[in-house]
């Protein structure tokens, strides 16, 4: 099977820990320490190919921090976290974006980028951050979307499975 690391990034209290949870072991943690980047594994098929996935879920960020260099070495997508009903969240996408590719020295990396807790703005009817103003940013970034919720199971799969693919090239969609 073929190996691939990403790395699941944004801003800290998003979901990333939970998201990721949910998709290895397919149950909602409530709280997670916050703090801690952990390492997954896990199994994905993916047509004909077998991959076995090495997810990062990093510690958060913020305007001021980075995300561990160490952490980041091997990383071939990311998908980057904000929570809809946070505005702050979704503002520095952008910026924790380049920040990586910078410290990767890349020109470009695949990205997802992923709007979670939706199950919190359908159960209050608003959000910080409207669906069409997320997928315009990631179209801006040449990155995919996905709205999500990590409590609810919404789009779980749907997210990883998008990076992988665009990490594979197998994506066409801009
Ligand atoms: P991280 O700091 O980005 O890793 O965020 P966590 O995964 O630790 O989640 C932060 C908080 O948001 C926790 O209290 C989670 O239970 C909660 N949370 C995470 N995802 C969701 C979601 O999809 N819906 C709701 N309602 N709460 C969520
Ligand atoms: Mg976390």
């Amino acid at each position: 099977s073929k190996h691939r690391k990403i790395a699941i990034v944004g801003a800290r209290n998003v979901g990333k820990s939970s998201l990721t949870v949910q998709y290895v072991e397919s149950h909602f943690v409530e709280s997670y320490y916050p703090t801690i980047e952990n390492q997954f594994t896990k199994q994905l098929v993916l047509g004909k190919n077998n991959y076995t996935l090495e997810i990062c879920d990093t510690a958060g960020q913020d305007e001021f921090s980075l995300v561990n260099t160490k952490s980041l070495i091997g990383v071939k997508g990311i998908a980057i976290v904000y929570s809809c009903v946070n505005r702050a969240s979704f503002e520095i996408v952008e910026l924790v974006r380049d920040k990586i590719v910078d410290q990767l020295g890349l020109e470009t990396i695949p990205t997802v980028v992923v709007a979670n807790k939706i199950d919190l703005r359908d159960a209050q009817g608003h959000s910080e951050v409207s669906q069409e103003e997320g997928a315009a940013l990631a179209k801006e970034l040449g990155a995919g979307f996905v709205e999500c919720s990590a409590k609810q199971n919404v789009g779980v799969d749907e997210a990883v499975g998008q990076l992988v693919m665009r990490i594979e090239g197998l994506d066409a969609k801009g």
